[in-house]
């Protein structure tokens, strides 16, 4: 069987044409979108994503400004500080990165995160939005999922999802997605039991356990249709999803590469959240 690769590039490429549209009429009849990067770690990893976020704002139109806390800032400093941010007319989004300072909780920080302005959806208070089905802003990864698998035309509606992966920003929101979608949806983690006769019994799987390799050919069923949300440093230093895919290829219909396949189209969603929050905050 010929395996499908469900690149994400030509949907980011939509998306961005799109938002640079939309910015640049908000640019014209005030100001630019703005968002503001909180940042408190010195983690190399987080450092270059910071980069390409501010490098995908400035090609957008997007103004994109940083606030670096420290690697030992305080829960109430981070609180503090996204709460002034969330209050700031001039500020449409925000987005705290990760990792937080040992002992801090990104549940526990980022409920001072206004929804308005939570334009990766990671508060509990945009979790529960998207838990009851009302607006405010997914995490953009779980919907470049979702929107990645419509672009390639894969019905989801009745289908069974297995989504491997539990976290707040990835597995459980998407989980609520694909349910809103009428997918049927079992969620797995690390405590699942028999993991690939799990994902075997599924049409669609989604890996986004952050673990290289952990999706093999025995984990999905001909013909299946495998996602991969992985972003792992391979042993050479370049960036592999959690699925083997030498082994998935020629068994599934399709998969997502890493890199190239849900990575910019959760860029370009993210992005365009910054456009509709600022949308929103000036009609
Ligand atoms: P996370 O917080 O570490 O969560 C990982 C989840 O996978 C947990 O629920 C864990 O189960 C489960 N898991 C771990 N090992 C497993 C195993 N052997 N079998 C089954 N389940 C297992 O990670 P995350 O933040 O959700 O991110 C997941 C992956 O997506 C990472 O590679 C991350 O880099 C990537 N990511 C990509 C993007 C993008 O834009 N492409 C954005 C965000 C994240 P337990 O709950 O039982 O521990």
């Amino acid at each position: 069987m010929d395996t499908t690769s469900l690149t994400g590039k030509q949907l980011a490429a939509d998306l961005n044409a799109d938002t640079r549209t939309r910015a640049a009429a908000l640019t014209e009849n005030g100001a630019a979108p703005r968002l503001v990067l909180v940042v408190a770690n010195d983690d190399p990893a987080s450092g270059w994503y910071v980069k390409s976020l501010q490098r995908a704002a400035e090609r957008l139109g997007i103004a994109c400004d940083t606030v670096d806390l420290g690697a030992t800032a305080s829960a109430d400093a981070i609180r503090a500080e996204l709460d002034r941010l969330s209050k700031d007319p001039a500020v449409d989004g925000v987005m705290l990165q990760t990792p937080l300072p040992k002992g801090v909780g990104l549940a526990e920080v980022s409920t001072a995160i206004v929804a308005a302005k939570d334009v990766d959806g990671v508060s509990p208070h945009s979790l529960g939005l998207l838990a009851s089905g009302l607006p405010g802003f997914p995490p953009a990864t779980s919907e470049a999922v979702v929107e990645l698998a419509k672009f390639h035309e894969i019905p989801l509606a009745g289908r069974h999802v297995a989504v491997v992966g539990r976290s707040n920003v990835v597995g459980k929101p998407l989980a609520q997605l694909l349910l809103a979608e009428n997918a049927t949806v079992t969620v797995c983690h690390s405590r699942t039991a028999d993991l690939p006769a799990v994902t075997s019994a599924a049409d669609i799987v989604v890996a986004a356990a952050g673990r290289a390799g952990l999706i093999t050919g025995a984990h999905v069923r001909e013909g299946a249709v495998v996602l991969d949300v992985g972003t792992n440093e391979g042993p050479d230093g370049s960036i592999v999803g959690d699925v083997d895919a030498p082994s998935v290829q020629g068994r599934a219909a399709a998969l997502s590469p890493v890199p190239g396949g849900i990575g910019p189209v959760t860029t370009a969603l993210l992005m365009r959240h910054v456009v509709r929050a600022a949308e929103a905050a000036r009609a």
